[in-house]
């Protein structure tokens, strides 16, 4: 232990420091696939100012010691419901961004299928103003694509660019026509935002609550084929073939789709594509439980397509995981699984689940499996995040990516705890998160 170690201030003690060093961490640089132990990070004025091997030399700043934890970009989320305005007895946007810096999520794009839905510059400018006042994670919403997302009648783009957001959806629903999709893209890339659409044909889903396959038959549940999101996404391919702009599709969950992609992406059609930590963690075998937090759309799928979404992460066919953060309030899943809303909770999980079912088994290294969560995303959406050089933004996570922790059911700084990974032992753990070189994990206990 030398002297000068013992003189830096733990992280923890953080006070309105402005200009600071983080000394002795592992830098993870997802962008560049780099990892360098024993560096140090300085911050000014909320950026990045150096990130530099060894011991600091900058008398003029406040050293904290990193302790050892490895520091990535702040990871970015580009599918998460904050459910306000209209919702806020599931989620708020303070407690959805509160949410999100505990998971080490710095940046968070939100779906506009709020009550009212997120079709009007107001609604946009009210969401991030709201995300402002709450000071946690950056907040970029997206707008709909369609008028109350009914999927009748172009809402305006123009407005709603200038008001903030940052992609459209109609996210909850598929844009039902073929017809309206190729509005939707020609319009978006007008100003240069994607599409992002929630692949599924109704007709095909009609009444399932689950993945359709064996399980499905032996529980007694009605099934979810595959091909509900596979017609779906090679139609939306094929319009996209004619019209060449951005298309993301959100939430990928079958081996089919991943093949789609793959294809697609050969033909250098400009598609990216999302999954989320549930489908790599479970299959649909683990409904036997009936837990209704396990009740997602789209389903938790079979043991091939958990494998085939894997593999289309390690090959790129599949850019990005988001956690599709999804609150519903005990009451409403408390219910039987058949009449239970979909959706889960994952900020405060994805990268322990990340850490846990992609770097722990070996599938990709740790830099790689966050490229998913940092870069990669970053650059669906255009977002200014993901990077960890000087001039980027000072949003930082500190994590350890040895700790195991056990998913507590009241731990969670969300208002909702519908998570499905509760009682599980995940790997890797975030200690702390810097917004604009703020660490606002710091203040996480006050509010
Ligand atoms: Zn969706
Ligand atoms: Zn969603």
């Amino acid at each position: 232990m030398t002297p000068r170690k013992e003189s830096m201030k733990d992280l923890a003690s953080w006070e309105n420091e402005k200009d600071y060093v983080i000394a002795n961490v592992t830098v993870v640089d997802p962008s560049n696939n780099r990892i360098h132990d024993g560096y140090h990070v300085g911050i000014k004025e909320g950026r990045i100012a150096f990130v530099e091997p060894g011991k600091p030399q900058v008398a003029s700043m406040s050293v904290f010691d990193g302790g050892g934890l490895h520091i990535a970009p702040g990871f970015v989320d580009i599918h998460v419901h904050l459910r306000e305005p209209g919702q806020e007895y599931k989620e708020t946007i303070l407690t959805g961004t509160r949410a999100a810096v505990a998971g080490g999520f710095t940046s968070v794009a939100c779906m506009p299928n709020t009550d009212p839905v997120a079709d009007e510059n107001s609604i946009v400018e009210f969401i991030i103003k709201k995300a402002k006042i709450a000071g946690f994670a950056k907040v970029y919403p997206i707008a709909a694509a369609t008028v109350g997302s009914k999927g009748e009648k172009l809402t305006e783009f123009a407005s709603l660019v200038e008001a903030g957001a940052v992609a459209v959806s109609d996210d909850g629903h598929p844009v039902a026509s073929a017809q309206m999709v190729r509005r939707v893209l020609e319009y978006a890339s007008n100003y240069n935002i994607p599409f992002i659409e929630h692949c599924e044909d109704m007709s095909a889903s009609a009444n399932g609550v689950m993945n359709e396959g064996f399980t499905s038959t032996r529980l007694g549940l009605t099934g979810i084929p595959g091909y509900s999101e596979q017609i779906c996404l090679a139609r939306d391919l094929l319009v996209l073939q004619s019209v060449e702009v951005p298309f993301h599709a959100a939430h990928m969950s079958t081996k089919g789709s991943v093949e789609l992609i793959r294809e697609a992406k050969r033909r250098g059609l400009p598609v990216t594509a999302e999954t989320a930590p549930h489908y790599l963690a479970f299959d649909d075998t683990d409904l036997g439980t009936y837990d209704t937090n396990l009740k997602i759309n789209p389903p938790i799928r079979g043991v091939e397509d958990r494998e085939a979404l894997i593999e289309g992460l390690i090959d790129g066919t599949i850019d990005c995981i988001v956690s599709d953060h999804a609150p519903h309030a005990a009451h409403e899943k408390q219910v039987e699984f058949e009449n239970a809303p979909n959706g889960a909770i994952g900020l405060e999980t994805t990268f322990s689940v990340v850490m846990t079912h992609l770097v722990k088994p070996g599938h990709m290294a740790i830099a790689d499996a966050l490229s998913l969560i940092t870069n990669k995303p970053a650059k669906v959406l255009n977002l200014p995040a993901g990077g960890i050089q000087p001039g980027d933004a000072a949003d930082l996570t500190l994590f350890d990516p040895k700790e195991e922790w056990v998913v507590g059911k009241d731990d969670f700084h969300s208002k909702s705890h519908n998570s499905p990974f509760i009682g599980q032992t995940l790997n890797g753990r975030v200690k702390h998160t810097i917004v604009d070189g703020s660490v606002v994990t710091a203040t996480l206990m006050h509010v």
